[in-house]
């Protein structure tokens, strides 16, 4: 398999999970308007699919481009996805579909929290 490696995602039985760089955590707490030191301890977010490349920039779909895209969208409010940012999801969240936070570009499908720990 030619496939690129990237070493921002794990593939485990259950799913994917997003590896969040401290860009990608800078961002959400940008976005948010909290104080990046509410997610020091978030390292990873389970999500339904892989990680996608923006074809227009060039981004890595990330978590910021998730919360961002919810937060536009007024899918989740800001203090839903604080609780599940920090606190973790029970339940599979809403499926949405998310542009790029950087330049806008939409990304193919959706995409959603995925409970599968
Ligand atoms: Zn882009």
């Amino acid at each position: 398999m030619a496939s690129p490696t990237f070493n921002d995602e794990l593939q485990t039985a259950g799913g994917y999970h997003w590896l969040l760089t401290n860009e990608e955590r800078q961002h959400i707490a940008e976005i948010l308007e909290i104080d990046e030191s509410n997610l020091a301890h978030v390292s990873h977010t389970p999500i339904n699919r892989s990680r996608m490349t923006c074809t227009q920039c060039g981004k890595r779909s990330g978590l910021d481009d998730v919360v961002q895209s919810a937060h536009e969208l007024g899918v989740h409010t800001s203090a839903f996805m604080i609780n599940v940012l920090v606190n973790g999801l029970k339940a599979n969240g809403p499926v949405h579909g998310m542009d790029c936070s950087r330049c806008g570009e939409r990304f193919d499908g959706v995409f959603s929290y995925s409970f599968c720990d």
